[in-house]
């Protein structure tokens, strides 16, 4: 299927071939695996602001529909494409998986520069995406949330769309939604907290010894900044981090708490006081112990993963690391926390919110945070502990677990028709 074919997608089959050799997965769920099940590629008209009308490319790509409906988020940026929609779509079949969540992966996307859109725009976007991919989502179908420059604002326009479609209120037809129409308390901050918690916890399992951790955070969106907030308050020093602008560093540690004021305020990090301004590519490569890319694909390959200093990386986002860069990371012994458990508690807490929807039964903050942590904590053990016991890397570990579950529930269920 030529059609999915870029670098992204071939990344995402590559890490899926690797895989299944390794766990001589039968070839003909292999196969079923290395596509996704449904793609769906919409044209998205709307009226601009200034009176005329422009034609966006939408996408929805249902990776495997085997333990669920399928899950996954939305983004709206300018490298959307059918070929990363699809890897990404995939990635969140592995990650579902790995959690124990009972859902298959998807993906969504508008391609499109959202930074310059007014919220206007940005909402008849998101309304006419809605409409048009209207007949493949649904409670017990396929459930959207926030990706990259959506957020919950973007989720409630989904979820009214879809509601007045069908003539009433339909909550758990989206997750990642403001409190007030059915979103869970926690969902915003779970990405983050999700990686700061696994950071902290594998740093106690590795027992390096490090006594005052450093950190660099690549990203100061919704994971970057608030995986910058907790290890703050967990004793890391967070020395550098970045955004679409650029980024800043302080040796000594930035003060996170006035970070996140300033950004608020002025819209970037950087200009931040007590701290220099470096170049993004920099970031990647300073002496600190923990690394969290936490911004867009692809950013750590072959050119740059020896010049990596940190001994621990953990993936805020989807895919940061190429295969190629992984197996030099891997020799000098890097430890990695791969996306599909790393980035794990936005869906993880999506789960509960969908949960939460049906049973019309709120929860606590407390009760969702433990029960992500929990959830995480679990996933990361099994990961660790199969990567021991398999002397494999803990990429090649989580996608075991997360492939293996997926392929024993395609065995059990057998092919259609
Ligand atoms: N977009 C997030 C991810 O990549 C969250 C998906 C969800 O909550 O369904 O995992």
């Amino acid at each position: 299927m030529q059609e999915y074919h870029n670098e992204t997608f071939l990344m995402a089959q590559q890490q899926l071939d690797e895989v299944a050799e390794l766990m001589n997965l039968e070839t003909g769920i292999h196969e079923r695996l290395r596509y996704p099940r449904k793609a769906l590629l919409v044209s998205v008209p709307i009226k601009l602001d200034n009176g005329q009308t422009r034609v966006f490319s939408g996408y929805r790509v249902q990776h495997d529909q085997t333990l669920g409906p399928t899950k996954g988020g939305i983004r709206f940026h300018h490298e959307v494409n059918l070929g990363e929609v699809a890897a990404l779509a995939m990635w969140m079949t592995w990650k579902c998986s790995l959690l124990n969540l009972p859902y298959g992966g998807a993906k969504g996307g508008v391609c499109c520069f959202p930074e310059e859109m007014s919220v206007g725009e940005q909402e008849r976007l998101a309304r006419r995406y809605t409409t048009e991919i209207l007949s493949i989502i649904g409670p017990e179908k396929d459930i959207p949330a926030p990706d990259m420059y959506t957020n919950e604002r973007t989720m409630a326009w989904i979820m009214d769309t879809y509601s007045n479609f069908v003539g009433y209120a339909v909550p758990g037809v989206v997750t990642g939604k403001p409190v007030n129409v059915g979103g869970s308390l926690g969902r915003g901050e779970a990405t983050g907290r999700g990686v700061s918690y696994l950071t902290t916890r594998a740093l106690e399992k590795l027992q390096w010894g490090i006594e005052h951790p450093t950190a660099a955070i690549q990203g100061f969106g919704n994971v970057g900044s608030v995986t910058a907030k907790y290890l703050d308050q967990q004793g890391v020093t967070v020395c550098a981090v970045s955004d679409v602008h650029g980024a800043i560093y302080n040796p000594k540690g930035l003060d996170i708490p006035n970070l996140m004021k300033y950004v608020k305020d002025n819209g970037t990090i950087v200009g931040f006081d007590g701290s220099e301004k470096i170049d993004g590519s920099q970031l990647l490569e300073l002496p600190v112990d923990i690394l969290v890319p936490a911004a867009v694909a692809n950013v750590i390959t072959e050119k740059n993963a020896d010049k990596i200093q940190a001994k621990l990386i953990v993936e805020g986002a989807n895919g940061p690391c190429t295969p190629e860069a992984d197996r030099i990371l891997l020799k000098k012994d890097v430890f990695i926390i791969p996306g599909i458990l790393a980035n794990a508690g936005g869906v993880v807490v999506s789960y509960f919110e969908w949960v939460q929807d049906i049973q019309h039964l709120f929860w606590k903050e407390e009760e969702v945070t433990e029960k992500l942590y929990y959830l995480m904590g679990r996933s990361f053990d099994e990961v660790y502990h199969l990567s021991q016991t398999k002397g494999v890397d803990t990429r090649t570990a989580a996608m075991m677990i997360g492939v293996g579950r997926v392929a024993a529930a395609k065995s059990l269920r057998g092919l259609y028709p």
